[in-house]
């Protein structure tokens, strides 16, 4: 095997490939669109497209392909092949800078919530040059925004990339007050931390519930769950290892800083991190992760689980979305520093966080909103539905000092000066950790960790970085014509200001406990629990204020995106309840039959036999299976009458709150007392693997 240094990013049109391939004119004209976002010149792209091709065919690419995120939450992509006919025949490799830069896919299976006209049913894709192209299935990959030919973003990565913007505007103009004239651009950073199950794929197959909805809606809790805690960062199971091997290199290969791997709280469940990159390349690796990690899996007979809480029981999938602001000079903003001036500028940027925390809480929540995901936040083992923030003891300390212009001199750590007006200053933040928050500081970042594991990292990221922005750009109205001698006093108004109005969001404590949820309600903050009770914030008047002031999305993109995330519930959902249905009627019903059959015959043959043998035992198994067997088929009648009524709904949001109850609570109760037969039935009669075999047989 070639050696790691040799492989990363083999696959990659990367700055090594570019400066090898380039002219030193095409290289650094590019180069500035990367970094800065100025505009791309046609002849670059020319040339561009001409070295992508070159390099991509000598690596055995065939094809190329705009590879795009529509609003499905996965990525498209349709292939070209790169050959031309020639006119003595034959072929020649092709590749011009207008492929390059625009494509027009006929796409119009994408759900585009009204903003597609079937008759203008083509989109266009537009390349993202600060995303490196590669080369995937043989076929050389172009990052790309997909829009409506009116302009709209019909994706992810396009709002995406436009509030990447405004937050680098919003913390230039700051950092331009604090006198940091050498800052060119700041750059939001993400490191996303993704959980999977693993699980046999000969198993999967026979589950029709996991091969159609991604999650298990049967099953009875194995004997053994995860309460011993022994797979948590325990040994890695060998076909596991040669798994997470092999997928190494493939991400490697592919430029993806994959780092650290471990095993996971719930039996088969592990987790892969990579290395923090800048958000839009983060959110395109993770989207690329997630496909390459089904495809390796599949190679080892094995089936990657990203859905959100596949098994019932035992703690679902999330990803933490680590995020900080970089500026091009290597400072991270969310640095604490060292000397009392950059604890100023820290303390300014940190508060702007909060404050967007707090103001936009609704749709940090909404960013994560998903049928899936519903089952894990508020469940105890994800973070609560209420968005609140950690910033550990000695930060807190920090911040209730300014709040209450007590300065108080803390174990030598906190270095205080005096006067009124002045920021403390201190040392390297220790953050303690706290598991139960939704948004905690960790020393030099916050991560966010309520989001899915199936879902894009895109959208909490356009909400952050947007929401950052808009706390900035205030900031800046009201420091701007500070004179340098008042400037930290004003500063320290502002941030005393701030603080006091959003110090509610502030928790330090277990997210998981009732006492917070009533706390919570009397701060007022958020706590959204499901997606129907979630997606309406979205139309709020400061929702659509925030994100079309910073020209994030435009009121028609923000509606088409309430359409298609109520649309989204609602049809997961009734995939859900069909599939219930289907496998009651043709699988576990009969199953059930036929145990009771055979205790029938039991009983029958031990009475035929004398009537002084006992069939107490199989009677009363028998009774309690038939009593359980006719309130489940009870509840599949009402469960069938509730999706035709929730069908008939022609309101949306009608639609998705009927879905979310009665429909999804007819499916709980059902799935109870299915669960509860399956402990009677014999193994050798279930027609499904059971959650021990799902779970402890990889
Ligand atoms: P944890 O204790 O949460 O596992 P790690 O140090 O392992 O913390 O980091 C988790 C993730 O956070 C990794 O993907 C890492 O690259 C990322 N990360 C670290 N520093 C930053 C930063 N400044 N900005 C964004 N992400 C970061
Ligand atoms: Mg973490």
């Amino acid at each position: 095997m070639k050696k790691l240094t040799e492989l990363f990013g083999e696959l990659v049109f990367d700055e090594r490939v570019m400066k090898a391939r380039l002219s030193e004119q095409v290289y650094k004209s590019l180069k500035k669109t990367i970094d800065e976002g100025e505009q791309l010149d046609i002849t670059v792209a020319g040339a561009v497209a001409d070295a992508m091709k070159e390099w991509a065919v000598e690596k055995g690419a065939t094809h190329y392909t705009h590879w795009f995120q529509p609003l499905t939450g996965i990525t498209a992509e349709k292939h070209d092949s790169f050959i031309s006919p020639c006119k003595e025949g034959g072929v020649i490799m092709e590749f011009s800078g207008k492929e390059l830069i625009k494509g027009e896919p006929d796409a119009s299976s994408f759900p585009s919530g009204g903003l597609r006209a079937t008759f203008e049913a083509r989109g266009y894709t537009a390349w993202d040059p600060t995303s490196y192209a590669f080369i995937k299935d043989k076929t050389l990959c172009i990052p790309t925004a997909f829009c409506s030919y009116g302009g709209e973003a019909l994706d992810k990565k396009t709002p995406l990339l436009r509030s990447m913007d405004a937050l680098n505007r919003q913390a230039l103009r700051i950092l331009r007050l604090f006198g940091k004239d050498d800052v060119r651009y700041v750059k939001a950073c993400v490191g996303p931390e993704q959980e999977y199950f693993l699980i046999s794929k000969e198993v999967y197959e026979k589950r029709k519930d996991l091969v159609c909805t991604g999650r298990t809606l049967f099953g009875a809790r194995p004997p053994k769950g995860q309460e011993m805690s022994d797979h948590y960062f325990g040994m890695i199971k060998p076909k596991v290892a040669e798994f997470m091997e092999d997928l190494n290199v493939e991400l490697w290969r592919l430029g993806i800083f994959a780092k650290t791997e471990h095993n996971e709280v719930a039996p088969s469940q592990h987790e892969l991190a990579p290395i923090y990159t800048t958000a839009n390349i983060a959110t395109d690796h993770n989207q690329l992760t997630m496909e390459i990690m089904q495809k390796v899996a599949a190679r080892h007979g094995l089936v990657c689980i990203l859905h959100e809480k596949p098994f019932a029981g035992v703690n679902g999938s999330g990803k933490h979305n680590n995020w900080s602001m970089s500026t091009n000079t290597g400072v991270n903003l969310l640095d604490p520093g060292k000397t009392p001036a950059e604890n100023v500028q820290f303390l300014l940027f940190l508060t702007a966080v909060i404050k967007a925390v707090d103001e936009y809480a609704d749709m940090m929540r909404l960013s994560v909103a998903s049928a899936g995901n519903d089952h894990r936040l508020g469940a105890n083992e994800a973070p609560p539905a209420i968005i609140s923030i950690f910033l550990g003891d000695e930060l807190k300390a920090i911040v209730d000092s300014i709040i209450k212009d007590k300065f108080f001199k803390k174990t030598g750590k906190v270095v205080m000066e005096t006067g009124a007006a002045v920021i403390p200053h201190f040392t390297r933040d220790t953050t303690d950790r706290n598991r139960t928050s939704p948004f905690a500081f960790t020393g030099n970042k916050f991560e966010f960790r309520s989001l899915g594991s199936s879902a894009s990292v895109a959208t909490p990221n356009i909400v952050l970085n947007t929401a950052v922005a808009d706390a900035l750009s205030q900031f800046y109205e009201k420091l701007k014509n500070v004179s340098k001698k008042n400037f930290e006093s004003a500063v320290h108004d502002l941030l005393k200001e701030t603080l006091k109005k959003h110090e509610r969001v502030l928790f330090n404590g277990n997210g998981y406990t009732d006492e917070w949820v009533a706390e919570a309600k009397k701060r007022g903050l958020y706590n959204l629990k499901s997606t129907p009770e979630v997606l309406p914030t979205l139309l709020d008047k400061k929702n659509i204020e925030l994100f079309t002031k910073h020209g994030i999305y435009t009121e028609t993109e923000i509606r088409s995106r309430y359409e298609i995330l109520l649309e989204n519930y609602t049809k997961t959902l009734h995939i859900e309840a069909c599939t219930l249905k289907e496998m009651l009627y043709q699988d576990f019903l009969p199953a059930a039959v036929t145990y009771m059959k055979s205790l029938t015959d039991e009983i029958l043959g031990k009475k035929a036999v004398s009537k002084s043998i006992s069939t107490k035992a199989e009677e009363k198994v028998l009774a309690h299976l038939s009593a359980q067997y006719e309130a489940l088929v009870a509840k599949a009648e009402q469960l069938t009458k509730d999706i035709e009524k929730a069908e008939g709904l022609t309101d949306e949001l009608k639609k998705a709150e009927f879905y979310h109850d009665p429909v999804f609570t007819d499916m709980q109760v059902i799935r109870e007392i299915a669960d509860d037969m399956e402990t009677y039935i014999p193994a050798s009669v279930l027609p499904y693997p059971t959650y021990s075999r799902m779970l402890f047989y990889v």
